[in-house]
Order: structure tokens, then C-alpha cells, then sequence
């Protein structure tokens, strides 16, 4: 469906489908344009909202936009200038596809941030420059509801939706995409025209197939989407039965021992036991599968290896199944532990969570496991997380629990393929000056391809590996240096979805004007191994 940007996304140009969720009438008039050079005070403010210290952009504009209508107007103009544009929501993405030096133009969604229901067509519109904490807050505030989205409250809906999302709730709901309705999307076709688009899950065609590339083909890749559009697959009638409703309270324990009371004997079988563990309880049948539960592993100068887990409080046995659990873990190695047990309110939980310090460098890498560790890998870790001294002490490996109702879903009803994985893992090095960086990107990068040393280097997917999340991107896997595996970058984080992508990238920006390092580029574009650097055509 596309819409008129004049008529304020209103009005209906062609197709049948329902209207796009209408904006507050009479409300104050949308922020902006803003339009912000090198010269302006705010210039700064802006190009250096990128979470990770070591991107800055320095683009020769920013708009800060305030609707649709005005991303199509800084679309065109960068279209028509020939120039790289990118855009921004919550500045969380871990490599330095915003803030890339060729990006001239940066469109900031930031203040495009409602969240509202729409009683006519039974859905929520988020525009897409909200944050998931004013996400959680506001739809269970409001409606009593929520989507199964990540637990950094200040990352943005702009990238986190359009990778798969996912979260604590995740397990017992699903994926944030497998709640996705529609998109409002600012597209440019060939000839340079931006327009708006809504595709929904119920279009047809090839509104149909871009609806579906943003439910995990990643952002930055087909155009800025504004909205984000959700209701649950066959959920209708009143706000509360349109998304999720989660636990009003959640029952938590936290489980921790100290590196100085673990030899690697007893590292390694601590993993064993956690692996096999989770594995035993990943399907939707167990007790279990609505547990979330995530494993830390901190560097050895940080001390500690510990266990989240929670349940809805208010599920039968909800405690005794919790202590079965520790009790399991325990009882793997004669360490000494500590454990301490909670009930948290469900909003407390999610908002109240230790924030994550902006403006640090890191390198983040990415696997989806579907086994735990062989006994091989959990060697490589307890070496590098013995190796180092306290440079590397918020350095680790965080492993966070997948299965339950994220593998009921096939894997290409959503663009998300990763439907058959236990755990997703994040490998870290976060580190705050420029001096550290080659020793930390040695570690991490170490670290990984030791992991992944029978595959070439990277998570190839077979048996034991999925590949990796696209959300969690890391530019190595297009580097010929870290993958040596011969399959491309494109197979680990799409698999088999790729070329049903390309053929949406095709039709959607034949012009390419959206691209990244590890954007899905049109055929003709297509490099397995060096990223961004396919023939130059077109505008930029
Ligand atoms: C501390 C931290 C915790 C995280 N926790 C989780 C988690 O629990 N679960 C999980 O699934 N992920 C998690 N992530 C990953 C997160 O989902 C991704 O980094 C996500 O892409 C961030 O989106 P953003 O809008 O904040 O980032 P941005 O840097 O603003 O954008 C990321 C990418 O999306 C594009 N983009 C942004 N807005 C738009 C738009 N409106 N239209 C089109 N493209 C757009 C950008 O151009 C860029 O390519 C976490 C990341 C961090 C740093």
C-alpha cells in the first residue's frame, strides 16, 4: 500500500488493504525538519549517539526528522545527490555501519518515538525511533501488554526489530518479529522518488515480501522504516489480547562462583553439566519452557561466573522448579557458590537492570549454538579467560538461553531463520581507550576462532551451530582473514533466506541506496568476502 507523504500518510494511493494506523489529531505538529551541519552545536551530540565509541561519523548533514513525510524528503535529496545515507534509532549497533566516514547524510528517527493503539485496525504502531524501555513501559502501562524484545531499555526499535529481536519473554512468545504486523517504510525506487509503503503480513506480493525482509533481514537494508506495526499472529478485539501479556511478577535467582574456586577440571564440567541441562529442557514441553536463563562468563579479572534465571512468579512451583535448577548446577563441582533469590514486579525487572556503559569501545562476536560446548571449546575458554590481566576485566562470554517457542516457528515464515538453536553466545571485549585496542580485538578474535577452529574459524552451520545473530553483526565474518570456512558471511546469518531477500532488496532499492558492510546487496553487488565493495554502480 502506498501512501501520500502530503497527506500526512493518510491518504490511500493504491491497493486495498486497511489504512495506516492514523497519527493524533490535533495534536502539536511533528519536531523539525531539523537539519543540522558540522557548524551547528548539535552537531556533535548527534554523531556521537553510536554506542560504541570506536565509530564516529562525521556526515555533512544530519536530519533530525519528525515524520514520514520528512524522510522522504531527505531521502530524495540524498538520492538525487548522489550521496550515502544512513539512518539512526537508538545507536545501538555493534559495528560502524551509522558511522561509517563514506555516510554523508544521517537520518535520525529519534524523535520519532509514539507508541499508540489503533482501535479501528486493532493493532500498535511504535514509530521507529522509540526505545524498547518507553516500548515496555508504555504498552503495559497503558494495555497490560508487551513484546518479547531485549533487555537494554535505551536500544532502539529501528535496528533491534528488524534483526528478529529477542529477550527474557522470548522463550515463552517468540521472537519480537513473530509479532510484527506491518512496516511504514520511506522507499526510493529507480528513478530516485521516495514514497511511503506499508506492507503488512496480510498484503500480497511484493509488499507482502518486504513486510517479511524486515522481519530479520536487518536494518539499514531496505529503506527507513518510521512504524513499526504490531498484533499478534490471530489475535484480535480489545488491546489487551492483541500482544503478549507478560507475568506481573517475576521469581529470579542468581547463581555465582568465583574463579579462584575452579580449576579447569571443574570449569569444564560446570559447562557440561549447564549444557546439558538446557538442552534437556529446551523444548516446549518441559516444565522448564518458560524459563529464561542466561550464563556469564566474566573474564578472570573480573571474578565471576554467574547464572540468571526467572520464571512468572505466579506459575505453579514456580520456586521448587527454580531450586531443582540450582540444585543441578551446584552439584556440578565441590566449588563454594553463592545464590540469591528474588521477586521483582515485571517492569522493575526489565527497566531496573544494570545499564550498560554507552561510549566504551568493544568488539562483539556472535554464535548460535544448537549443542552446548563440546568439552574442546570449553578449554579454549577457560584459557582465554584465564589469559590477560586486568585490561581484560570487562572482558566475557555471555550466553543466553533460546528454544521454547522460538523453534516453533519455521524457519523462513519470518526472514529470522535461526529457528533450531539452544543458545546465542556474545563473545566480548569492551575496553575505553585507543591504546588497547589491537590487544583487545587479539583477544576476542582469538578467542572465537579457537571456538570455532574445526569450521573455519567462524559458526558454520552443521550439528552444533546455527551461525549467528544478525542483530549481534561483526564485519570478520565477511573477512577472508577470520572466515576461512568458504562460506560466506551472507549463509551465517541468513542461511537459506538470503536470495528470497535479495530478490526484496532487488525490487524494493534497486538503487541500493541503503547499504552497510553486511547488508543484503542485490546479486549483481553481491561479494561473499569483501564487505561493501561490489561494483560501483549506481548513486554512490
Ligand atoms: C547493550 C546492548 C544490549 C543488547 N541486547 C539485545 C538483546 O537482548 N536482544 C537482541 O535481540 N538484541 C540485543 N542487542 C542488539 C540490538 O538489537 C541491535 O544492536 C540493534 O540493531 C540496535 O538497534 P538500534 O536502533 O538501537 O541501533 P542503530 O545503531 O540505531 O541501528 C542499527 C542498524 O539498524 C539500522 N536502523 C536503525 N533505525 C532504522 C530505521 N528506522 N529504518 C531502517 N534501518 C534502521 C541502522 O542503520 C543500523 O544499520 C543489544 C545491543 C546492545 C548494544
Amino acid at each position: 500500500m502506498e501512501l501520500s507523504a502530503a497527506s500526512g500518510g493518510a491518504a490511500l494511493l493504491g491497493g486495498t488493504a486497511a489504512q495506516a494506523a492514523p497519527r493524533p489529531a490535533g495534536g502539536p505538529p511533528p519536531l523539525g525538519p531539523v537539519v543540522i551541519g558540522p557548524a551547528d552545536p548539535r552537531y556533535v551530540e548527534l554523531t556521537t549517539r553510536g554506542h560504541n565509541g570506536r565509530f564516529t561519523g562525521s556526515p555533512d548533514v544530519v536530519h533530525l526528522v519528525g515524520s514520514a513525510e520528512q524522510v522522504v524528503r531527505a531521502v530524495e535529496e540524498a538520492a538525487r545527490d548522489r550521496k550515502r545515507i544512513a539512518v539512526r534509532s537508538g545507536g545501538h549497533c555493534f559495528e560502524g555501519f551509522v558511522d561509517d566516514p563514506a555516510v554523508r547524510v544521517l537520518v535520525d528517527v529519534s524523535e520519532m518515538a509514539a507508541v499508540s493503539h489503533d482501535p479501528e485496525r486493532e493493532l500498535f504502531a511504535v514509530e521507529s525511533g522509540a526505545t524498547l524501555g518507553r516500548v515496555y513501559r508504555t504498552l503495559y502501562l497503558g494495555w497490560g501488554v508487551t513484546l518479547p524484545g531485549g533487555g537494554c531499555p535505551t536500544v532502539g526499535v529501528g535496528g533491534h526489530v528488524a534483526g528478529g529481536g529477542y529477550g527474557a519473554l522470548s522463550r515463552r512468545y517468540g521472537l519480537v518479529v513473530d509479532h510484527l504486523y506491518g512496516v511504514e517504510v520511506v522507499v526510493v525506487d529507480r528513478s530516485g522518488r521516495a514514497r511511503i509503503v506499508e506492507a503488512t503480513r496480510d498484503s500480497t506480493g511484493a509488499e507482502r515480501e518486504l513486510w517479511w525482509a524486515h522481519t530479520g533481514g536487518g536494518g539499514g537494508t531496505f529503506g527507513v522504516v518510521t512504524r513499526y506495526l504490531f498484533r499478534s499472529p490471530g489475535a484480535s478485539g480489545a488491546p489487551g489480547g492483541l500482544l503478549p501479556r507478560p507475568p506481573a511478577a517475576v521469581r529470579s535467582v542468581s547463581l555465582g562462583w568465583q574463579w579462584q574456586d575452579l580449576d579447569r577440571e571443574a570449569f569444564v564440567r560446570l559447562l557440561r553439566v549447564h549444557g546439558d541441562w538446557h538442552r534437556r529442557h529446551a523444548g516446549v514441553d518441559s516444565p522448564y519452557a518458560e524459563l529464561s536463563s542466561g550464563l556469564t562468563l566474566g573474564h578472570r579479572a573480573s571474578g565471576r561466573i554467574t547464572v540468571d534465571a526467572a520464571l512468572d512468579a505466579s506459575r505453579p512451583r514456580a520456586g521448587e522448579l527454580l531450586d531443582a535448577f540450582v540444585a543441578e548446577l551446584t552439584g556440578a563441582v565441590a566449588a563454594p557458590y553463592t545464590v540469591t533469590a528474588a521477586t521483582t514486579p515485571w517492569l522493575k525487572s526489565v527497566l531496573g537492570g544494570v545499564q550498560w556503559p554507552g561510549g566504551a569501545r568493544f568488539k562483539s562476536k556472535s554464535t548460535l549454538l544448537r549443542t552446548p560446548w563440546n568439552d574442546r571449546q570449553a578449554g579454549v575458554l577457560h584459557t582465554y579467560l584465564n589469559r590477560g590481566g586486568e585490561e581484560f576485566a570487562t572482558a566475557g562470554v555471555y550466553l543466553t538461553f533460546l528454544g521454547g517457542r522460538i523453534n516453533t516457528v519455521r524457519p523462513d515464515a519470518t526472514a529470522m531463520p535461526h529457528r533450531d538453536c539452544l543458545f546465542s553466545v556474545v563473545h566480548e571485549a569492551l575496553w575505553g581507550e585507543e591504546r588497547q585496542t589491537e590487544g583487545q580485538l587479539a583477544w576476542v578474535r582469538g578467542l572465537y576462532r579457537e571456538l570455532h577452529a574445526d569450521t573455519g574459524g567462524v559458526p558454520v552451520p552443521d550439528e552444533a551451530n546455527g551461525g549467528a545473530y544478525l542483530n549481534y553483526p561483526d564485519t570478520d565474518l565477511a573477512d577472508p582473514r577470520w572466515n576461512t570456512s568458504g562460506v560466506p558471511w551472507s549463509t551465517l546469518y541468513h542461511r537459506g533466506n538470503h536470495r528470497r531477500l535479495q530478490r526484496a532488496k532487488e525490487r524494493w532499492d534497486p538503487l541500493d541506496l541503503f547499504h552497510h558492510a553486511l547488508s543484503v546487496r542485490p546479486p549483481e553487488r553481491f561479494s561473499s568476502r569483501r564487505p561493501g565493495r561490489g561494483p560501483t554502480l549506481g548513486p554512490h
